[in-house]
Formats: structure tokens, C-alpha cells, sequence
């Protein structure tokens, strides 16, 4: 019978066998995974900080501004009505209110602010649940985080611009930084004519003064990319009169006196994803800067703030994968189909415990190189560890995204083809942390340069896999063999991708059998390292746990 609506129509039929809303849940209280990551990693006191943006994230009220954010992309304004050069990038107010959420919570800071151990790994925690929710305003979170090693190369703009960035309050105004009541910065390295090629940079500064650190240039040149324009300042690349020679400057939007800095924005890049964030194309024109760091070892001083963002994308990749799965259980347990629930349906099981094998291993290799970044200054074979298992994460966790997110999706059938589920914009969302700050090559190249520039690098690494040694017969042998192929040394360079691949792996499938049950320590050593798996998720062989490996996943 035709159910009445509420405004007197007739429906023509009742809605059954959709699932609810996902909505208004602990997004780290059903996280089991996260919650036992955030303890063993030392991280425990941030617990509460979790909880609660675990609240926010798997509010509806975050799912409503999330949606509106990326429905409403930004919008470039380069003049005012008058004809004067205004150069804004205008966004929804969803946008706004996000930033100020995620600043609120500390998603950028609290690694410099907390000074008590534990303190990257907690913030990687809070950058993990806000990922989860919307990962366009990762982009400045992320490089907030990741710029103060790099502006402390020099000490009076770290003083002036330090505390700003690490405030918990979102400010938007476009006034000079010390009248700023919170900052946010961006990066500005990569040209038309190469972005992993930093030295054919063209960008040139001149000195306005005698130069040199903390010194005043005037910059002109162009960047093909500048994500999150809207920022104060932007840590950029130029060389001051040697190609090739680059040093790093701070270029502030507003300059000291009020008056704004010659900053142009030519266009927004019209994105696959990462709708609600801007990224732009600019032109330096005798713009004002400061050298940050020594001259010419601009590569050296940008790249510290790129390796923090680095691990943010891993990071960030693993709560995409952690979310997808969330949509993609949720929707099993509720749909039901042949009269069974899907969760219910064998191969079903197959593919979700696929699926939740690969995002354990995400998450808790990501909390592990955050927890290495903490213990960085009181042991050597840490700080080797963070060198190195930055870029194996990065590779890894970002290279199997995208195909982890198709997966998910389809778990919803046609439903998640659709807008409204979600899971498009975590599809689209998912080839990106893969490509900035580093695409795959570049970053395997990196693996083999941490291991070349110090030779401790790789035996720290292995070390590192020693005391797993006899637990598992299958990760023995697996080490086995990346030992030998790190020890052959020809076409290197070609091998690059399975050697990261490999590390990444062997170092998953050590912290799974020490710390995970062994139901999930068992499928993922049977799939991912004794290779009795096929090329698409959802071929596990036979005779696992796949119940307790999707019981474990699944809280909501
Ligand atoms: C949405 C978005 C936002 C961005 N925001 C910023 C930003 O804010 N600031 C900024 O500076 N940049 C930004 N970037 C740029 C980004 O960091 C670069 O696109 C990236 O580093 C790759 O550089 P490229 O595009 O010049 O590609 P290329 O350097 O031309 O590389 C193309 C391909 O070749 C591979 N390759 C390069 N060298 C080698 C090699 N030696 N051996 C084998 N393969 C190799 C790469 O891995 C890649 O797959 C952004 C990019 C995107 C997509």
C-alpha cells in the first residue's frame, strides 16, 4: 500500500533495504585499530583530544559542511569592481568553518605545541580522524605542521611567525603578521618546467640589501602550483642569480606596513579532487621576501618542511582507506541481497576482510614512523627510521589507495557511484597524496638516496625487523628476501618501486604479528608475503578468520 508523506502526497512505494544514514558516531571510538596504535605508540594522554574529534568527525554536522565545501569550490577574484588587482580566492562558508574546526583542534599543531613525548604521533592521530572527515583542508593543516622546522632556520621570523601558525584560532584577515591572531602557510616550489626537478626552478631573488639569511629580496618568476593561496605566507624556491643554486624565502601575502605584497594569482587549477581546498598558479613580480636558511641550500631547508608533509599524505592516505572501509561495512551489514545481509554473503566477507587487512596495515605503519619522529633526538636508529620509513609509507600507503577506494566503493553497488554516498569524492580524493610533494618514482628514488647518504639508514631499518625474527615463518622468509635484493646493487635505480614496496611490507607484517590478533597477523603474512593472493582484493585464500578480521573493523 502507498505510504501518506507528510505533505498529504501519495508516495508510490516504501523505501526498504537501504541502510541508515552513517552518522553521528566515535569516529576513534570504533576505531579499534587507531585506539590501540595511539597507546602503543606513546600518545596515550591525547586521548580525550581524540575522542572529541572523533565526535566532530563522524558528526552530521561535519558530513553537511564537508559536502558543501567541495560542492562549492573556491572561486577566483583577481580585480575589483574599480579594476584594482585584488587577488582572492573566495570560498563557501562551509570552508571557513571547517578551517576553523580543524585549527580549533589542534590537527596542525600539536606535535610543536604538546612538548611531551608522544607528541607526533598524537597530532599524526588527530590528522588521521580528520582525514577521515574531509581531507580538502589537509592540504593547510598539513603544511602548518610541517613548516616550522623549516622557518627556524632563522630566529627572529620563526619568533614572528611561529607562535601564529601554531595558534588554535583561524584567522583570516589579510593583515601583516604580527597582528595576525592565528597564520596559516603554504609552499611554493613547483614550475612549469619541473616540479621533481626543484633546480630548473627560474624563479630569481634580488637582493634588495646586502642579502644573505633573514636578508630582503624582491622575487619574480611563476609557480605552476600553490595550493591554499588564501595562506600568509609561503615558503618559496628561487635561485639569487645561479640557476640551479636555489635558496628558500618567506613571501608574506600582507607586508609590514598593511599594504599587500605583489602576490598574483593568474588561475585555480580546475581539480580531479581536493574540490574544497584552492590550489593556484601565481606570478612573482618584484615581489618582497626574506631568505630563510642559507643561501643556496634552499632544496635542503624546503625539504625538511616536505618531509613532515610527506608522512602527513601517508597519514591522510591511510584515513582514506580507513573511511572507505567504514562506508563500505556499514552498507554490508545493513543491504541485504539473495536474502542474506552482504556482510553475511562469503565472497563478500572475502573482499571486506581484504580490504580491513590493508587498512590495519596502514594505520598502524603510519602511527609507527610518527612515533619515530618523536623519538628522533634521543635515538639515532629512530631518526634513521623516520629518514627512511617516511618515503616507504609514503609510496606504499598512497599507491594502494586508489585502488583500495574503488573497491570500497563498489562494495556499495551503484549506491556508491553516486555523489551523495561519499564515496566519489574519496575516489577522487585518493590518487592526489601520491602525486604531491613527491609521485611514486620520485619518492622510491628517495628510499634508495636515504640508504646511499647515510649507510646506517638500511641496517637501522633492519634492525628495526630483528626482533620479530622466528614469530612467523612467512615474515622470515620474506625479510630473507629483501635482504637479498637489497644486497644486489645492479639497475638499482629500476628496482626502486619493489625495493620500497618490499620494505614497506616486511615492516607491516612485523608490527601486525607483534601487536595485532592473529587472525589479521596470519591472512596478511598468508597474502601480502607467503603470495597466496590474487591481483584484485577479495582473494584470500581459504581458511582464515575473515569473521574476526571484520568483526575488528567493523564498530559502527
Ligand atoms: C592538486 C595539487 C596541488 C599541488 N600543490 C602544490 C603546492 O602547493 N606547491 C608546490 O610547490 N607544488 C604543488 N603541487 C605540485 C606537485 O608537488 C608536483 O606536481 C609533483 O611534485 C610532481 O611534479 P611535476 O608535476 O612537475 O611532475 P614531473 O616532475 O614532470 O614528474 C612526472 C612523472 O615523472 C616521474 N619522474 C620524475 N623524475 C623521475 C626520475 N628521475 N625517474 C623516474 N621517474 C621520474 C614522477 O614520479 C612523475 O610520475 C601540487 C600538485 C597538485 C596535483
Amino acid at each position: 500500500m502507498a505510504a501518506v508523506t507528510t505533505d498529504g502526497l501519495y508516495a508510490t512505494h516504501e523505501v526498504t533495504n537501504q541502510p541508515p544514514a552513517l552518522e553521528d558516531y566515535n569516529a576513534y571510538e570504533q576505531d579499534t585499530v587507531l585506539v590501540e596504535a595511539l597507546h602503543r605508540e606513546g600518545a596515550s594522554w591525547a586521548e580525550e583530544k581524540a575522542r572529541r574529534l572523533g565526535a566532530l568527525v563522524g558528526s552530521a554536522r561535519m558530513a553537511t559542511l564537508a559536502r558543501l565545501a567541495n560542492a562549492h569550490p573556491p572561486e577566483l577574484r583577481t580585480h575589483d569592481r574599480f579594476g584594482n588587482r585584488v587577488d582572492v580566492a573566495e570560498f563557501h562558508p562551509a570552508y571557513h568553518e571547517l578551517m576553523a574546526l580543524a585549527f580549533g583542534a589542534e590537527v596542525h599543531s600539536l606535535a610543536w605545541t604538546a612538548r611531551r613525548p608522544g607528541a607526533h604521533t598524537a597530532r599524526a592521530a588527530l590528522s588521521y580522524l580528520w582525514n577521515l572527515g574531509e581531507n580538502g583542508i589537509g592540504c593547510p593543516t598539513g603544511m602548518a605542521y610541517a613548516a616550522i622546522p623549516a622557518l627556524r632556520h632563522h630566529k627572529e621570523i620563526a619568533a614572528e611567525w611561529e607562535p601564529r601558525i601554531l595558534s588554535a584560532e583561524y584567522d583570516p584577515r589579510p593583515l601583516p603578521i604580527i597582528e595576525k591572531t592565528g597564520a596559516t602557510l603554504g609552499m611554493a616550489m613547483t614550475e612549469k618546467q619541473g616540479g621533481s626537478d626543484l633546480r630548473a626552478n627560474t624563479t630569481r631573488g634580488q637582493a634588495l640589501g646586502a642579502g644573505g639569511p633573514g636578508g630582503e629580496y624582491a622575487l619574480t618568476g611563476h609557480k605552476w602550483f600553490c595550493s591554499a593561496p588564501m595562506s600568509d605566507g609561503f615558503l618559496t624556491l628561487a635561485h639569487t642569480g645561479k640557476p640551479g643554486v636555489l635558496s628558500c624565502f618567506l613571501v608574506p601575502r600582507s607586508l609590514p606596513d598593511g599594504t599587500r605584497n605583489r602576490f598574483f594569482l593568474q588561475r585555480l587549477k580546475d581539480k580531479l579532487g581536493n574540490r574544497s581546498n584552492a590550489s593556484s598558479e601565481i606570478e612573482y613580480h618584484q615581489t618582497w621576501a626574506r631568505m630563510v636558511g642559507e643561501e643556496g641550500r634552499g632544496i635542503a631547508t624546503i625539504l625538511e618542511m616536505v618531509h613532515l608533509t610527506r608522512i602527513d599524505f601517508a597519514v591522510s592516505s591511510a584515513a582514506i582507506m580507513r573511511q572507505s572501509l567504514t562506508h563500505a561495512l556499514h552498507h554490508a551489514r545493513s543491504r541485504r541481497a539473495f536474502q542474506r545481509l552482504l556482510a553475511e554473503q562469503p565472497l563478500m566477507k572475502n573482499v571486506l576482510a581484504d580490504l580491513a587487512l590493508e587498512a590495519e596495515a596502514a594505520a598502524v605503519l603510519t602511527l609507527r614512523i610518527a612515533r619515530a619522529f618523536d623519538e628522533s633526538e634521543k635515538d639515532e636508529r629512530e631518526r634513521l627510521l623516520s629518514r627512511i620509513g617516511t618515503p616507504v609509507a609514503k609510496y606504499w600507503i598512497c599507491k594502494r589507495t586508489p585502488a583500495f577506494v574503488g573497491e570500497a566503493l563498489e562494495c556499495l553497488g551503484g549506491n556508491g557511484f553516486i555523489e551523495e554516498s561519499g564515496m566519489p569524492r574519496l575516489y577522487r580524493e585518493a590518487p592526489l597524496n601520491g602525486i604531491w610533494e613527491g609521485s611514486g618514482n620520485v619518492i622510491c628514488l628517495d628510499v634508495l638516496r636515504a640508504m646511499v647518504r647515510a649507510h646506517e639508514t638500511l641496517p637501522a631499518f633492519m634492525a628495526g625487523l630483528e626482533p620479530v625474527r622466528g614469530a612467523d615463518r612467512r615474515l622470515d622468509a620474506f625479510i630473507d628476501a629483501l635482504t637479498r635484493e637489497l644486497a644486489d646493487r645492479e639497475d638499482i635505480e629500476a628496482r626502486a618501486r619493489r625495493i620500497a614496496e618490499m620494505m614497506a611490507l616486511a615492516l607491516q607484517g612485523a608490527l601486525l604479528v607483534q601487536h595485532s590478533p592473529s587472525a589479521v597477523a596470519d591472512a596478511f603474512c598468508a597474502s601480502r608475503l607467503a603470495g597466496d593472493w590474487g591481483r584484485a582484493f577479495g582473494t584470500l585464500p581459504r581458511g582464515l578468520a575473515y569473521d574476526q578480521i571484520i568483526a575488528r573493523a567493523r564498530r559502527v
